[in-house]
């Protein structure tokens, strides 16, 4: 007998041995948490509310050829080998059970997912410049001319496999009017507040929040001046109000990239970026793309 039994070592070398497993499991433990998964693209949380997103986990393990929410096409996703849906829904939508069609080589296939309800805050505000609250007749035919460009634009559709999904603060400011607000301008009622107002003083650089193209430039009655930028699968952002315009229509943009500065051009109180984020052909509450500390007054624990 070369070999002794474990159970006859002497009672320090057991005791030893108990500290030494312990202390590996604790090491690889740290180390596991620590590691980052391969190809972990952050995903948005899922947040489905009017105004929301809706994450939707997809039962698949291939890339489905295609989405459709009614019948726009939605954004697919590959987050940590599985795949999702990753869907814009409207301020208008009432809450309930929605579905998708997903489509495969297999066939097509009906996903639902539930939206929440969410309430809105209302906003009065007062414009003196009363021609942007009740435009003259020459500016209306104006006005919607520039909603078919700018339409075009938020609806805007690109392959692209990759999409960013977790964008930079596009400009260092104060966040100083929310998404989704319901507005009233000199005390008549208007479409709820569809971006995020960011305001800082004049001049202040306006940075591209992710890769992308850009698709539109152009100076608009409320909007003033503004960009469209692609970044692909219907999501699409926009920067309005701006100063100057320092990127032209059909370039790449890579992310924090200056785009322009902050300016108070169409209908403003004063120097701001309203921030869009268009996807699926919605406008959804931009914070959602932002990191995580930006969504601390969003009540993400209910959905
Ligand atoms: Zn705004």
């Amino acid at each position: 007998m070369t070999k002794k039994p474990l159970l006859m070592a002497p009672r320090w070398h057991v005791k030893s041995l108990l500290i030494i497993s312990l202390l590996s499991i604790f090491v690889i433990g740290v180390l596991l948490i620590n590691i980052p998964v391969a190809h972990a693209s952050p995903l948005p949380p899922n947040y489905p509310v009017p105004g929301g997103i809706a994450v939707v986990k997809l039962d698949s393990k291939q890339r489905p050829a295609q989405i459709l929410y009614g019948k726009r096409k939605v954004l697919v996703a590959n987050h940590n080998n599985n795949w999702y849906a990753v869907v814009g829904i409207s301020l208008a939508t009432k809450a309930g059970k929605k579905s998708l069609t997903v489509k495969s080589s297999a066939g097509s296939k009906t996903v639902y997912f539930d939206v929440h309800d969410k309430k809105y805050k209302t906003q009065y505000i007062t414009i003196k410049d009363k021609r942007k609250v009740n435009p003259y007749k020459n500016d209306l035919d104006r006005i919607i001319k520039e909603k078919k460009v700018i339409v075009s634009a938020l609806r805007h559709w690109s392959d692209k496999e990759n999409v960013p999904l977790q964008f930079k603060l596009p400009v260092a400011g104060r966040f100083s009017s929310p998404f989704g607000l319901k507005r009233f301008f000199n005390q008549q009622a208007r479409k709820p507040h569809s971006g995020l107002d960011i305001a800082a003083a004049e001049g202040t650089p306006i940075l591209a929040p992710a890769d992308g193209k850009i698709i539109n430039t152009g100076d608009y009655f409320f909007n003033g001046n503004t960009i469209f930028i692609d970044h692909g699968q219907g999501l699409v952002t926009m920067y309005c109000h701006m100063n100057s315009i320092e990127v032209k229509t059909g370039t790449q943009v890579k992310s924090g990239q200056q785009i322009g500065t902050i300016g108070m051009t169409g209908r403003v109180t004063g120097p701001h970026l309203h921030w869009g984020v268009s996807l699926n052909n919605v406008r959804v509450e931009p914070k959602l793309l932002l990191p995580k500390q930006y969504q601390q007054d969003l009540d993400l624990s209910l959905h």
